[in-house]
């Protein structure tokens, strides 16, 4: 299946039964939150926003289920597809007439105000743009692509909040060597191949745009922008333009963050720079988007979800010929818990793959390798794994008093923490009892017919019942 553009995929999601479309109006601050967190992970659309005339969606990749609308492949393969597409990059294409230009405006019309930008969580410093894609060119390095938080302070201002390690930091910085304010994009409702493209960890020269279009299997439509020289996706909703304010810095935050805490204490303010736009562009009738962050799951687990599977079954599989699959938990933020499938060879495979897993990101906490009989997107699976095949002593591994981020718990000041790793794989031993369950063909075949054989509709399963002289089940009147 194919789409065009962020409504062209909402519209796939609509198909696949995935979209929680919301009639009723909702309140942009906390409301469309708590939408989003009943959803079960479906995106949510709400047409009528208090306070805007635009509608928003969110949640656009809110499980593994848009991921495998996005890639046309189910979960066990996505992994596998990725890899596929992301080795060839395509050279993003410059275009003339694009739907974003359907409406511009400059100067008094210009009023980020009019935007449906919700207020996220309960203790949050303000409104926030949550799911802008953060466009930037250096001429040395090219064009980049991140998602930063932007808090919005007025008619044509925002603050910006970017972490150390971002590569926006060092265009930043590079732009104010240069004695120039850093002129930036911000792009709302886009193909979601550009928000994967965005969590991509790559060296700062590398082109987001060349990934995004390596995921899609062609090249991005770029536009030129109005009042700054850079190009933005051609069929994004929303288009803001402007530039970071050169010295500038003022109060952000505070902002609850994915790991489902505000960190640092909720009076301190970060200072962090200002963007000051000259410009808004739109399509007809634009969809604006926002992604829900704080305590999991949350979409932005999922939207890093691939990426960073990705490079670390890259990894263990240094160590560990056959790697099946790598899960990031939810419960885990997407990135403190690792499951890792693997087809064990030779004993000590399990331990080998975990020491490789704790040592690839600091911020990996939780590991455990099980057999590639496990699902591990499953967490009774993995857990049953745990419970039946493996003793602590024997398939543990600790690391004690290793650097660790963004962890509450981690020991101060020294921000040191404790990772864990759990061989669940079966002990090397012949004799290991076999498995009992039913037979794979039966449950599969149970799984086609299930939506034509099965009904939970309580009034249906009456009719039904009554019609096949079924013992009696209303109530009778006496007991
Ligand atoms: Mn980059």
């Amino acid at each position: 299946m194919t789409y065009e553009g962020f409504r062209g995929f909402l519209n796939l999601v609509r198909q696949s039964g995935e979209l929680a479309y919301v009639r009723d109006e909702v309140d942009p601050d906390h409301q469309i939150s708590a939408f989003i967190k009943r959803s079960g992970g479906k995106t949510v659309f709400c047409k009528n926003v208090k306070g805007s005339y635009i509608p928003l969606a969110a949640n656009v990749l809110g499980s593994y289920r848009q991921l495998e609308i996005l890639f046309d492949k189910p979960s066990p393969e996505l992994i596998a597809e990725y890899q596929r597409r992301i080795q060839q990059p395509q050279a993003p294409r410059v275009v003339a007439d694009a739907p974003v230009k359907e409406v511009i405006l400059e100067g008094g019309e210009l009023d980020l105000r009019k935007l449906p930008i919700p207020t996220v969580n309960e203790f949050d410093g303000g409104r926030y743009l949550t799911a802008a894609i953060i466009i930037v060119k250096d001429p040395d390095f090219g064009p980049n692509l991140s998602l930063q938080r932007l808090q919005l302070r007025g008619r044509n201002e925002t603050g910006i909040f970017y972490n150390p390690v971002v590569h926006l930091k060092t265009y930043h910085e590079r732009a104010e060597e240069r004695g120039k304010p850093l002129e930036i994009a911000v792009a709302i409702g886009c193909d979601p191949a550009l928000h994967i493209a965005s969590q991509i960890t790559r060296s700062v020269d590398v082109n987001e745009y060349e990934l995004a279009g390596a995921l899609r299997g062609r090249p991005i439509e770029l536009v030129k922008c109005e009042t700054v020289d850079l190009e933005v996706p051609a069929d994004a909703e929303i288009v803001l333009e402007g530039h970071i304010e050169p010295g500038r810095r003022e109060d952000e935050g505070p902002f609850g963050e994915f790991t489902g805490y505000y960190h640092g204490s909720l009076a301190e303010k970060n200072r962090m720079p200002v963007i000051r736009y000259s410009a808004i562009t739109h399509r007809q009738n634009p969809i604006f988007q926002s992604v829900y962050l704080g305590k999991p799951p949350t979409e932005g687990a999922f939207m890093r979800a691939l990426p960073a599977a990705s490079d670390l079954f890259n990894l263990v599989k240094e160590v560990v010929p056959e790697v099946r699959d790598v899960y990031f938990t939810t419960g885990g933020c997407g990135r403190f818990h690792a499951i890792v499938s693997i087809k064990k060879r030779s004993p000590g495979d399990g331990k080998l793959a975990l020491s490789a897993i704790l040592a690839s990101r600091i911020i990996i906490k939780y590991a455990v390798v099980v057999d590639d009989d496990i699902d591990i997107q499953n967490m009774d699976e993995v857990e049953w794994a745990i419970a039946t095949r493996s003793q602590f002593d024997r398939d543990g591994v600790v690391l004690t008093q290793v650097p660790g981020q963004l962890d509450p718990s981690r020991s101060r000041p020294d921000n040191l923490i404790t990772k864990v790793g759990i061989d669940a794989t079966k002990p090397d031993d012949k004799d290991f009892p076999t498995v009992c369950d039913v037979p794979k063909e039966v449950l599969a075949q149970v799984e086609r017919s299930w939506s034509s054989s099965v009904t939970t509709d309580p009034e249906e399963i009456l009719a039904d019942w009554s019609r096949d002289r079924l013992p009696q089940l209303q109530e009778t009147g006496h007991k």
